[in-house]
């Protein structure tokens, strides 16, 4: 039994390795290969392959960042502002929309149905009700998303209200997606969130109101402050809204967090060991599954009786062709991966000059592409080897066999000739399996 007091303290003197050690990895893996290795003498590739017509048969869907935020939470590692007025948003989502019409003349896309739109963030439901109808009329004139199968955004409580809510089901969202994180006020207020519970609860009968297809609801195992008595009442909390997906990550500390600074200051942050939020997020799961919820992916449960797909995921992890619109945005056209710039000005200044505002790319080969799809998909805690035969005409259970039988004696998986199916254990970490699958090349290098 792991208590509470099981805690280790994070040591920024550490490098990424010795910290693995210590606690057992905390890479969270998203893409291959490594961005580290996307280059700025790269973007003619990007650009060309968005002057190229499409591979046959993929799918295209649509990433929008909008990176604003009411506060920076401490543990947040993701570029966004917290200082911009009606004005600067009003810049930011006109040139946005401005980067979607250029997309929209590109070969790639031209005449090209979008499967999904994802509005990420930053705090999609930060912009007022003006803005999005603003921007959605824009980018629906330019692009059309009629018959897109899902469209997610992403929402934190203390920015919506009634009207804003009825704002984002109208302009055709499926999938709402619910930032608690926890319901704690103190770990709340502890981690920088902006919002409290009771903004929590003053939301969902807005959100019950206008019935969206899907809605998510995030936790993260291991705020700072974070007990299994807390925990155990998150479940209990979540498990009581009923939502149709709960998405449960595991909290980690990059180094350009608040936290991270002020441990450089001398500070002192207790974050759980990686052990006990993989028991917690093992027992989420297990509760959630006796509430009538099956295993979506190694972060998402969903409910068993209705039908919840998550149709942004399973497409990127099936290698989809995305156009990442906004600042500093990823992006995946014709086996070309994309990134725009970091830096507001430059963003903005580059679209207001008419041009597309990318800053590094990489042109991926057929080895990387399946290795990519190969990882992505063990999130699902399942891969199929007859995907991988159709899609890349290769048996991965002989590709990767010594990977699979090395894990397979860790106890983290199990293999026939048809299926890997990851083991509970092999699930809760791993992120931290997949760099065994990674090519020669990129091991033991920076990921991002
Ligand atoms: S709400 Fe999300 S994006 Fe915004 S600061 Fe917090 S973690 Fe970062």
């Amino acid at each position: 039994m792991i208590s509470s007091e099981d805690k280790v303290r994070f040591d920024p003197a550490t490098s990424r390795s010795e910290l693995k050690q210590t606690e057992g990895g905390s890479v969270f893996v998203s893409n291959y290969p490594p961005f580290s290795f996307w280059k700025e003498e790269e973007v003619d590739s990007a650009l060309s392959a968005l002057n190229t017509a499409p591979v046959a048969d993929n799918t295209l869907g649509l990433y929008l960042h909008i990176p604003f935020c009411r506060k920076r939470c401490k543990f947040c590692y993701y570029l966004v502002h917290t200082d911009k007025n009606s004005e600067q948003i009003d810049s930011y989502l006109d040139v946005l929309a401005r980067e979607v019409e250029l997309y929209s003349e590109l070969q790639s896309v031209q005449g090209r149905p979008l499967k999904f739109v994802y509005f990420g963030g930053g705090t999609p439901s930060y912009i007022s009700v003006n803005h999005l109808e603003k921007l959605v009329t824009r980018l629906k004139a330019a692009i059309s998303w009629e018959g897109a199968e899902e469209i997610t955004f992403e929402c934190e409580p203390g920015t919506l209200s009634q009207s804003k809510v009825e704002a984002i089901r109208q302009a055709g969202v499926t999938r709402l997606s619910l930032g608690i994180q926890n319901f704690d006020d103190d770990i709340l207020q502890e981690n920088g969130r902006a919002h409290l519970s009771k903004e929590i609860y003053k939301s969902l009968p807005w959100i019950e109101q206008v019935r969206f297809d899907q809605v998510n609801v995030d936790l993260i195992a291991g705020m700072v402050g974070e007990t299994w008595a807390t925990w155990k009442d998150n479940v209990k909390r979540v498990i009581e809204l009923d939502p149709e997906s709960v998405t449960i990550y595991q909290m980690e500390l990059p180094f350009n967090t608040v936290y991270v600074k002020e441990l450089r200051d001398g500070g002192s942050v207790h974050v759980a060991d990686w052990q006990t939020k993989r028991d917690w997020q093992a027992y989420a799961f297990s509760e959630l599954k006796s509430a009538g919820y099956e295993i979506s992916s190694a972060y998402t449960m969903v409910k068993k009786d209705k039908e919840c797909r998550f149709v942004y995921r399973d497409s990127v992890w099936q290698g989809t062709d995305v156009l990442g619109a906004g600042v500093a945005s990823f992006g995946h056209i014709n086996h070309v991966h994309m990134q725009n710039t970091a830096s507001w000005s430059q963003y903005i200044e580059t679209l207001k000059a008419g041009k597309l505002p990318l800053n590094r790319g990489y042109t991926t080969n057929a080895n990387e592409r399946l290795v990519r799809e190969a990882i992505l998909q063990m999130k699902l805690g399942r891969v199929s080897a007859a995907y991988f035969k159709q899609k890349f005409d290769t048996d991965i259970i002989q590709h990767f066999g010594q990977s699979y039988e090395k894990l397979r004696r860790e106890g983290m998986l199990i293999f026939d000739r048809e299926t890997v199916e990851l083991t509970e254990k092999g699930l809760h970490q791993v992120d931290q399996l997949l760099p065994e699958f990674y090519s020669e090349a990129f091991r033991n290098s920076r990921y991002t």
